[in-house]
Order: C-alpha cells, then structure tokens, then sequence
C-alpha cells in the first residue's frame, strides 16, 4: 500500500514539474514521452518523502476560530423598549447577538383561560388565534433570519414562579404542562422557531415543587439557563454530569441606582467575561431591562443603555478571542464537545477529521472546529478542496476545520 502511494505521490509531482517546464519554455515543446520518462527515474530518487507516510496528526477541539471563550447574551422579560434598544446596539456592534427569553403570554393574545388554547388528550396544548401583541418581534427575528436574534422559552406566564403551584388557568394540574411543553409549542406555532432551551425565571429554584418543573423542562428541552453564577459552564462541566445541562449558569446584571450609573460596575461585567474566558468557558449574561439613561429607575432590574453599549463594545473589542452566539449555538457547541470523539485518519494522502457525539443528530449538527496538525513540509493545504490557512504555534504547523458530528468528517490534503 505504502509503496503504492508513493508512486502516485511521485507522479503527481511529476505532473506538475511537467507543467512547470512546460510553461516555462515558449516553444511548449518540452516533456516528450522520452524526456520525462529519464526525468522519473531521477525525479523517484530526488522527491523527498510523502510527508503524510507515518505521520501522526495530533488534534483538539477548539472554539469556532479558536476563540478563548463564548458569550451569550439573554433578554428576559421580552420588554419591547429592551428590545428595541438592543437592535440598535445589534446594529452598532456587528459581532453582537442577543437571545429574548419569551414570557409566551406577554407577546401572544391567548387568553390564560376562556377558551383560546386547548389541552388536548395526548398531553399537547392547541393554541388558538395567531394575534401577535407585538409583530414587531416577528420582523426582528426574521431580519436576520433568525441569526442575530432568536428565541428560548420563558415559561408562558413567568407569574406561577412567584406565587405557587395551585395557580389555575382552566387546566388543573396541567399548569407546568403549559408552562414547560406549551410555552414551547406556542413559540414555534407563533414565531417558526422550536425553543431548545428554557430560560428559567429567577425566583424559579426557590419553590417547592421545582422538582416537578425540572422534570418536565428535561422531558421537553435540551438544557436550562438557571441563575446560578458559580456554574462553570465548560465542556468538562457538561462532561461531568448530565444534569450539569440544566444548570448552566448565568450572571444577572443589574444596575440599582436611579439616573446616575455606577461608577466602575461595567468593569465586574468584563471580568466576569474575562474569567470565563481563562477557563474555555461560556458567559452567559442575564439581562432584564435596558433602559435608556434617565432617572425613576432605582431598585428595578435595569442597565443603563450606556452600560449596555460599553459592555457590548468591550465584547466586540475581544475580536476572535470571543465567540458571541445565540444561547441554544452555545449549548450545542458545548454539549457536543462534551461527549465528541475526534479521531483523525491517515491514509498516506489525506487526512481524514472525524467527530461522533453522543447528541442526537437532527438538532445537535453544530460544525465543530478542530485545530488539525499538518506536516511542517507543507506550504499549502486544502479541506475539501478549499484553500486553507496553515498557522504556526511553537513549531507546530496546523489547520483550522468545522467538522458536523456524525458525518463523513472533512478531508486536509496539502503539500
Ligand atoms: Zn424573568
């Protein structure tokens, strides 16, 4: 086989020295049959070895453009002012992405009891009435098509959260129901999008029957945004326990004071990025309402719209150390990473990058970037026929390729 391949290697430097002569002399008339047998049997003896024979590619799994860390960027509450100052910062900030956390019943015109939605027998909700209180969140996710902005669930009421589990809305019994599974049917039934994750309300993990709650979000998400700060929100966290994937940690910003910012807060806000980003890590931001600069705002849940920006613009000032992604391409990225396996293959004339994961494929098809060792002889390299960029750290030579989980994996050929 080695041998084989080294022929193939021989001639296809062969053909190219061809065309190199060839294009060199004017006349064209170089490279008769004579001539370029001679010049095989000296070219075999004078190219160097094919510098994929025994050569073992180490590989890792790196963040899309080898970034440090991620940062997500959730809007409780689904405030329309909120949103409206954040498409203008969106704007301002090319790299910015924000994810709403939809409250079902602030945005939809269904009625939490007389008649406008239907518990049906086999456990699903009927949502009648397509009324949207606002289609201005409508034409802000389509305006992007869904890749700077997009939406999880916030429960459909939010309002059980702070009160108890008794609450009634027509469906005894079924009020988690309609908070878990409904608030997701009703978000793709009004805005096309399937909600992957729940947004869990603040003052969610304090109650009695949270347990119940988490069942159902298990049953019907693929993870939960709690606000527990300490999570540390890394593949080896996600790694660590299933259950680690529902409770991926947030850090709520709030600003308390009335018209006046305070002074130096912003800076915890970029260390709290920064530290993630020491740690390979996802800072997942937690914010309820931006409010443009102003007074009457003390002790509510707000940031000044200049607090909003300066983070935002500290963000983007990371450039590629950071990957700013909408919340359910951050818990794909790292969910995947978590259980890939990345195995490289050999076979004399290309490398072959392969990941299987344990996530199930029709949601978790994420491209993951791999940092790809290559031969130092190469000077070029090629991923499935694209023209790849070779980069050098401590004298190692490498590549940068997204590779989708449980696929034919991606092919570096170089030379
Ligand atoms: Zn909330």
């Amino acid at each position: 086989m080695k041998h084989n391949v080294f022929q193939k290697i021989t001639a296809a430097v062969l053909s190219a020295l061809m065309l190199l002569t060839a294009a060199s002399c004017a006349g064209g008339n170089a490279g008769t049959n004579d001539t370029s047998e001679k010049e095989e049997t000296q070219m075999t003896q004078e190219t160097p070895q094919n510098a994929l024979e025994g050569f073992e590619s180490s590989a890792k799994l790196v963040l899309p453009h080898e970034a440090k860390g991620t940062v997500t960027y959730v809007i409780d509450d689904t405030h329309k002012e909120v949103a409206m100052i954040a498409e203008d910062l969106a704007e301002k900030y090319p790299s910015l992405k924000i994810t709403f956390a939809i409250i079902v019943s602030f945005l939809v015109s269904v009625q939490k009891s007389g008649g406008n939605y239907a518990y049906n027998e086999d456990g699903t909700f009927s949502f009648k009435g397509s009324n949207l209180k606002y289609g201005y969140w409508d034409k802000l996710l389509k305006s992007y098509d869904g890749k700077r902005f997009s939406f999880d669930s916030h429960t459909y009421s939010h309002a059980p959260w702070g009160i108890d589990d008794t609450t009634d809305y027509g469906f005894p019994a079924n009020t988690i129901q309609l908070e878990t599974l409904g608030s997701k049917q009703a978000i793709k039934q009004f805005f096309g999008v399937e909600p992957l994750a729940m947004i869990e309300p603040g003052t969610g993990n304090k109650l009695n029957y949270r347990p119940y709650f988490l069942e159902q979000v298990k049953k019907h998400y693929y993870g939960m945004r709690t606000t527990n700060k300490d999570a540390k929100n890394t593949p080896d966290y996600f790694a660590a326990n299933v259950n680690n994937r529902y409770n991926i940690g947030s850090f709520m910003i709030v600003d308390r004071t009335d018209g006046v910012p305070t002074p130096g807060l912003v800076d915890s806000w970029k260390s709290y990025i920064d530290s993630k980003l020491r740690i390979g890590g996802w800072a997942c931001f937690c914010i309820h309402h931006i409010r443009h600069d102003g007074s009457g705002l003390a002790n509510q849940q707000v940031i000044y719209e200049s607090q909003a920006d300066e983070l935002f613009g500290y963000t983007e000032s990371l450039g590629d150390d950071v990957w700013v992604a909408l919340f359910d391409d951050a818990m794909k990225y790292y969910f995947e990473m978590s259980t890939a396996d990345l195995k490289v293959e050999n076979d004399g004339e290309k490398l072959t990058v392969k990941i299987t994961d344990g996530e199930p494929d029709e949601v978790f098809d994420f491209p993951l970037w791999v940092n790809v060792q290559v031969p130092e002889e190469w000077t070029e390299a090629y991923a499935d026929g694209e023209v790849l960029e070779i980069k050098e750290k401590n004298g190692r030579h490498y590549v940068l390729v997204e590779v989708a989980p449980d696929t034919d994996g991606v092919s570096v050929t170089g030379k």
